[in-house]
This record gives C-alpha cells, structure tokens and sequence, in this order.
C-alpha cells in the first residue's frame, strides 16, 4: 500500500510498505478514506523526537472497516467509522477510569503510558496516512457513523483528535456557560477550543495568535481575535474583562510557543495565560510538552524545560490541568452535535490533497504558509 513514510528532518515521501493487515482476534482493519496533518506531526517532522525513518504517519483517521478479526462482535465490515488518535485497550487501570490518553495494555514500554497511531514514543504502530489501517481492540475504539458519514467526512475526521482535544482544553480550565475564556494559539487546536467554549456557552471566547488568516477564522465563530504582534495580549484580555483577567485560559500551542520577538520560548503561552487569567481561575494545557533529554545537545536541549512564573501561579490561586486528550470520553457527544448541525468543526479545512501530495502539504504546513491551516488527505 501507498503510505506516508518519515524520511528525515523535514522529509517525508510517499512510498510503498506492507499492507497493514489483521494480527490480533481484537483486530479491525480500515481503508482509510480521510487522515488529516496535525501540528503533533510536525514534532516528528522536524526531527524534534525519536521517530524512526521509515514510519508511517498519520493519527487522525477515519474510514471504512473492510476486514475485522474473529474476535470483533459489534463492528462490522462496511461501517463508517472514526478512530481516536489514543490507542486504547478498555480494560486496564487507567481506561477504568475513563483515562485512555494513559492507556496501560497498548504502551509496550512498561514505564510509559498512552498509545497513538504513527508517533514516537507512542508504540510501535503504523500510521493512517495510508491506504490501509490496523485498528487494534477495534470494538472499543471504532466510533461508528451513521447515514451521513460520507457527507460530513470532513467534520467527523475532527473527532479523531482536535475537536475532543479542544475540548478537553476547555473541560479541564473548567469552562461554564457566561465564562470568558482566552485561548493561546489559533492553530487547528485552538480553533477547536474556541469552538467547544462557544457551545459550552461562553460569554466571550478570545483567541491570541499572529497570523491574521487563522485569526479571522476564529472571528468566524464569533471569537475575538487578539494578534500578539501588535499588541500585548495580557493586556488586552483585561482591557475585555474590566481589568479583572479572563474566568479561564486555554493552552493549544505547546513548547514551540514564540515570544513576542518571535524567538521560540517554550513558557510564553503558559505565562500569558497566567497573568490574563483572574484568580481563582482556571488554565487547561494541550499544546504539546515534551519530557527533557538529558542527553541532547543544542536546540534539542532546551526542550522539556518551560520557565514558567509558578509564583504568579500559585499567588492567585489558579488551577492547571494538563496532558493529551482523553478523546473516547468525549468523541460520541461531539459526534452527535455534529450530526445534529449543531457543530461544524470542518470550517478550518484549508486543504484536500491526496496522498501523493503530502510532502508538498508538509512543507507548507510546517511553515505555516499563508492560508495552510488544516490538511485533509484522501487516500
Ligand atoms: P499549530 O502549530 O498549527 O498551531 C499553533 C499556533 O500557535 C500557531 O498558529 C502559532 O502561530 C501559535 N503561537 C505560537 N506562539 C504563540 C504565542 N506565544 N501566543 C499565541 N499563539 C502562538 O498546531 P496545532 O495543530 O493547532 O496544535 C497545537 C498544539 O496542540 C501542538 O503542540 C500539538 O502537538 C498539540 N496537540 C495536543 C493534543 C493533546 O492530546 N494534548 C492533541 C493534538 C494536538
Ligand atoms: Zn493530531
């Protein structure tokens, strides 16, 4: 099958591999008909981690199910389906309790946890920027789709990853309705979580960014845009809430955060968000940390390390919570507001291309050329 394969730093092509196929009772397979790049991507694509050359990408997947294993009782050959980008098994410590971002069973490194499709450090899986996609305990992670799956294939792929994990962001800075909410970053993550603030009902959701086609885009959901290359974005959220700071802060940026100069300072979003949330409030972090190396040299060194005013923090009370996103326990909800029309998560899609034209997609992706907001691919 026809896949897209790491190549290198900032090298990707379109290659073939093996066809992924049935190996486990629990085994779904899917031909994938829509897989999506994601900024967690680019962590692999720059070289950033231990992704081995070779290895497929891809974690945003849907598709149809074409063969299931003998031990597959609800799923069927012919479903439409999504897939979280969280690769869990149900049944271990952590999914008991709901938490299959830190899933036990899938994660081979026993001192590790969570499992994903085409990542590092995730396990060993092949990724869905391909024809073909081993679904591992398939019965527990396949989201079934109903009628109009293949008319709303660009909205339901968002269920995979950034709707549930914008909306994580939101679950976990506490968001209720009459809230203001300030969200660091308008990158496909942060426009999810302006998205699920505004159906949480929100009073008033602002979006900080740079770039004006990805702030405009946040305005077209009724959010306001703050462009931190032309103002100071603390102040600005407390000139939008009476000087007070906003209820709750949304972090969908990650360690590549950038200063005001733009220099890369893996703390500038946190420590926005600290000091333009009030006290008391609340901050939910799903831009991407990632743990120190003690054993990198140069740029690498100085990821895992966020200088981060914990006094700020602490001082006013503020409440944290952090870490990838949980999408099982949010993706049938959000699956329904969808179906019902009352989400439409597809209005960031910039871009459909087939697989022969990831590495060009890339590329721009990467650099966040004008107007590449959201890549979708269709094998
Ligand atoms: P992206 O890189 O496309 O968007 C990030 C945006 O942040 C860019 O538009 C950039 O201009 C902006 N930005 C940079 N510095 C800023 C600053 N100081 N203030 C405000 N905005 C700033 O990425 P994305 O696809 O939206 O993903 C965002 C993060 O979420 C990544 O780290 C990604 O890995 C992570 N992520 C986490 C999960 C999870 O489960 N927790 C899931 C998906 C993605
Ligand atoms: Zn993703």
């Amino acid at each position: 099958m026809k896949a897209v394969v790491y190549q290198g730093p900032r090298d990707v092509a379109v290659t073939d591999v093996p066809d992924a196929k049935i190996e486990r009772p629990t085994d779904v397979l899917v031909r994938v008909t829509t897989t999506n790049i994601c900024g967690s991507d680019l962590h692999m694509y720059e070289g950033r981690t231990s992704f081995e050359v070779g290895r497929t990408f891809g974690h945003e997947n849907m598709g149809e199910v074409v063969e299931i294993g003998s031990g597959v009782e609800k799923v069927k050959v012919g479903d439409r389906v999504v897939l979280p980008f969280n690769i869990s098994c149900g049944f271990c410590k952590n999914c008991e309790r709901g938490l299959t971002n830190y899933c036990l069973t899938t994660q081979p490194d026993p001192s590790a946890a969570g499992a994903a499709y085409g990542f590092a450090e995730m396990g060993p899986y092949g990724g869905g920027q391909a024809e073909l996609l081993r679904v591992p305990f398939g019965d527990h992670n396949a989201l079934r789709l109903g009628e109009d799956a293949e008319e709303k294939e660009n909205d339901y792929v968002m269920l995979s990853d950034i709707f549930p994990t914008g909306y994580h962001a939101t679950e976990m800075a506490g968001v209720i309705p009459g809230d203001s909410v300030v969200i660091a970053g308008a990158g496909p993550v942060g426009l999810m979580a302006a998205l699920s603030a505004t159906i949480k009902g929100a009073a008033k959701v602002m979006v900080v960014d740079r770039h004006p086609d990805r702030l405009a885009l946040a305005e077209q959901i009724g959010a306001i845009a703050i462009d931190d290359s032309k103002v100071d974005p603390v102040q600005a959220v407390l000139d939008q809430t009476m000087g007070l700071g906003a209820d709750r802060g949304c972090e969908c940026v990650g360690y590549q955060a950038h200063d005001p100069q733009g220099n890369e300072d893996p703390a500038a979003t946190l420590n926005m968000l600290i000091n333009s949330v009030r006290f008391t409030g609340g901050i939910g972090t799903v831009g991407v940390f990632v743990p120190q190396d003690p054993g990198a040299k140069g740029e690498l060194a100085k990821q895992g390390k966020a200088a981060i005013d914990f006094g700020t923090h602490w001082f006013k009370g503020q409440t944290m919570g952090n870490g990838q996103a949980p999408v099982k326990r949010y993706n049938r909800r959000l699956r329904d507001l969808i179906a019902a029309g009352k989400a439409k998560p597809s209005w960031i899609v910039s871009h459909e291309i087939s697989l022969d034209q990831a590495a060009d997609a890339y590329r721009n992706f990467d650099s966040r050329s004008k107007g590449w907001t959201k890549v979708v691919i269709k094998p």
